[in-house]
């Protein structure tokens, strides 16, 4: 059975309180591709053969231009309300099967284009429906009437399919009426039709912040070096003071690890790292505590909005032996960015006698870290 496919885009999308159409509306999350776009490509499959694009007429000539690539795709003129649009589209359809799609979906799946065409095939139609699992209730002016069994609602959401002839047939029956959706349209004129399970991903587009770019997790990494060479017994790694044969140079107290710590954390949010905050030309910072510096860097990381997740610190050092220290060094650094335990992994290997660490020159510490959202 020949499939047509449906997508209106003719209507203005005021929601999303664009100037333009917010369907041709690029998404950078899909380098620059448009919804309108991104929906149609989601049809170019083996099994469609046609697809039907209903316009306004003020996007017209871009719809046009937009979609003169894809061969498969026919541009027609749609109508003052999404129903006239159908209407409109059903005329130009010629696919025994008929699967109609909100322009505004462009997260579909092909999943979900598969199982609507086998719903047709098996039942006549098939609405792509979600299970909901919030207690829907029916009020009247902020009066609860109703509270429909949770088992029994489902929110409805497109691709709809149906057999061309009962569905063009429906549309014939209504007159004046408005429907939101061709299953309503379907459900008055043919029969119930048949619904089957969607996805949550197969979002419509609606409001401003459906376009805006999600990037709710940062990656950050800091790498930090400093030779030994100060005359010291101790160095100081997490703020925790452990013995060594000799410092390490440096204008702060040369907490080498809290340094890669901090240059992962700027990083993350795209800030300058800590030669920009904390200067070594600067007598302020002449043997300055790390982890003070480090609680300035966490306060600039929340300015920005952002909180660590986790924190993954590898040293590289031939010497001193750092393994009795690891619990306090995990516990102080865990301290200084709020984070439990479980979410602080520091490790600690020798370079095998290999470069300036393995002949005990100097510490290296690589620092990654994970930011989210706060
Ligand atoms: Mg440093």
């Amino acid at each position: 059975m020949k499939v047509s496919v449906i997508i209106c885009a003719a209507g203005r999308g005021e929601r999303a309180g664009f100037e333009k159409n917010k369907l041709l509306v690029p998404m950078p999350e899909n380098n620059g591709v448009c919804v309108l776009e991104k929906t149609v490509q989601n049809f170019l499959r083996e099994d469609v053969f046609e697809v039907i694009v209903a316009t306004s007429v003020s996007d017209r000539d871009d719809i046009e231009a937009l979609l003169r690539q894809y061969p498969v795709c026919k541009v027609v003129l749609g109508g003052e309300t999404r129903t006239k649009s159908v209407q409109s589209a059903l005329s130009h359809a010629s696919g025994e099967i008929v699967l109609i799609h909100d322009g505004a979906r462009p997260y579909v799946s092909q999943k979900i284009i598969s199982d609507c065409i086998e719903s047709v095939k098996k039942h006549g139609s098939g609405v792509c429906a979600l299970a909901t699992t919030d207690t829907v209730v029916i009020a009247n002016q902020g009066k609860i009437e109703q509270v429909p069994e949770r088992d029994k609602v489902f929110t409805v959401q497109t691709p709809q399919g149906f057999l061309r002839e009962e569905i063009i047939k429906a549309y014939e029956k209504i007159s004046e009426e408005r429907y939101t959706d061709d299953s309503a349209v379907y459900a008055k004129f043919i029969r119930p039709p048949q619904i089957f399970l969607g996805d949550i991903r197969n979002k419509k587009m609606t409001f401003s912040e459906d376009f805006q770019p999600t990037m709710p997790a940062r990656v950050g990494v800091g790498i930090d070096t400093h030779a030994f060479g100060k005359p010291q017994d101790f160095i100081v790694l997490a703020g925790v003071k452990i013995p060594s044969h000799s410092g390490l140079v440096a204008h702060s107290d040369g907490d080498v690890l809290i340094h890669a710590v901090m240059d992962a954390l700027l990083s993350a949010v795209g800030l300058p790292d800590i030669g920009h905050y904390f200067p070594d030309t600067d007598e302020k910072w002449k043997n300055a505590d790390s982890m003070k510096m480090l609680q300035s860097v966490m306060q600039e990381i929340k300015k920005q909005g952002f909180t660590p997740c986790n924190i993954s610190v590898a040293v590289q050092a031939e010497k001193p032996k750092l393994a009795k220290f690891m619990p306090a060094m995990t516990q102080s650094l865990a301290n200084a960015l709020s984070l439990p335990l479980s979410a602080v992994g520091i490790t600690a290997g020798t370079a095998e006698g290999l470069g300036f660490v393995g002949e005990g020159k100097g510490i290296t510490v690589t620092a990654n870290v994970l930011l989210k959202e706060i």
